[in-house]
């Protein structure tokens, strides 16, 4: 437990320490009650994770699925990492089935939202992983179904369980949450203070007019307004944002688009990640090819813009960046009907 998280009591341990006054040798005293404190704060039933219902896997891969509550099913994706000759794995979860904000790339989309997951239920992700898989999960990606802001506070407490000393013991900085830029949830999200948590954007666009047309949300809360909310975010971060762009061939994958995209993330502090666009099912667009992933990445760098490309894996087995949610397994409506795909829901979320 980091001294320097502030929630849910609302102060950091040296501001609490200072507050009350502390002498050195009364610090530690209250270091052990404030970490008592707060493990008791961050505590949830650790969830009976369901057992998993499907498992594809292509060799590099594990993707899995498990019954929900609701009576859907959540799909996870477990990624091998290594570096310095190390290895363990990162696990991409869901915080919704299915989603309600229809971009038109996404496999999830065509979903329309099915349900909210519960903290449990986004826990359970790596419960299950571990249990089943034996999975060394060492970092936690929201890159799964949803939009993890638009279930604000059922994410915020899984996250509060991954960094609990009983939890998963993970550091914020090997959280990631990505989002396709809710305002107003990533106010939320400032406000917690949780300044070494990564934060992503899925931009996809270098202007409004092709961003509204492959991102309906983008039509209520357009980039100027999502530019000023992650120029206000990042003075309460440490970390770079990650602008996400998924690149689609023929929609924004021009040289121009580039510099136009370079020229927006100027005044923020990222990196722009160059997604090959996953085919959806019954896509429009084809994959791009190698020499054009190469030359945007190119053309953004010339442009002074720091840019990485994403390595694809997974593409065949549908368990790629926008290619989760199995249409077969999502049938059942939930109490209250369904929520229409591209529905845009406007102001305050949860
Ligand atoms: S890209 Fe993300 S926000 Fe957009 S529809 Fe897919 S899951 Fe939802």
């Amino acid at each position: 437990m980091s001294h320097r998280q502030p929630d849910p009591l609302g102060m950091t341990f040296d501001e609490l320490a200072g507050a009350l006054g502390c002498r050195a040798h009364e610090r530690a005293a209250l270091s052990r009650r404030y970490r008592a404190f707060m493990r008791g704060a961050a505590d949830v039933e650790w969830p009976p994770a369901g057992p998993v219902r499907r498992r594809q896997a292509d060799g590099e891969l594990t993707k899995f699925a498990q019954a929900t509550a609701a009576g859907f099913e959540t799909e996870s994706v477990i990624i091998p990492m290594s570096r310095f000759g190390r290895s363990w794995q990162a696990l991409c979860v869901s915080s919704q089935v299915g989603c309600a904000l229809g971009c038109t790339f996404c496999e999830t989309a065509q979903l329309g939202l099915r349900q909210n997951l519960s903290a449990g239920e986004i826990v359970g992700q790596v419960v299950a992983a571990q249990r089943d898989f034996g999975a060394a999960v060492r970092k936690v990606v929201f890159m799964g179904m949803g939009e993890p802001l638009d279930n604000f506070d059922a994410v915020a407490q899984a996250i509060r369980v991954f960094c609990d000393q009983r939890g998963l013991q993970l550091s914020k900085e090997r959280i990631t949450l990505s989002t396709v830029g809710r305002i107003h949830g990533i106010r939320r999200l400032a406000g917690l203070g949780w300044r070494r948590l990564n934060l992503a954007v899925s931009l996809n666009a270098p202007s409004d007019e092709i961003r509204s047309r492959i991102m309906p949300v983008n039509r209520a809360e357009p980039m100027d307004e999502l530019r000023g909310a992650l120029l206000d975010y990042a003075r309460h971060s440490d970390q770079y944002i990650m602008i996400e762009y998924v690149l689609i061939p023929g929609v924004n994958d021009a040289p121009a688009h580039a510099r136009q995209l370079a020229d927006y993330c100027r005044p923020l502090r990222c990196c722009v990640n160059v997604i090959p666009y996953n085919p959806r099912l019954d896509s429009p667009w084809p994959a791009p090819d190698e020499r054009s992933v190469t030359a945007f990445v190119e053309a953004l760098r010339a442009a002074g813009q720091y840019a990485t490309r994403r390595v694809t894996k997974g593409r065949d087995l549908m368990a790629a960046c926008g290619q989760l949610g199995d249409r077969r397994f999502a049938r059942r409506p939930p109490p209250g009907g369904l929520a229409p795909v591209g529905l845009v829901r406007v102001g305050p979320v949860g």
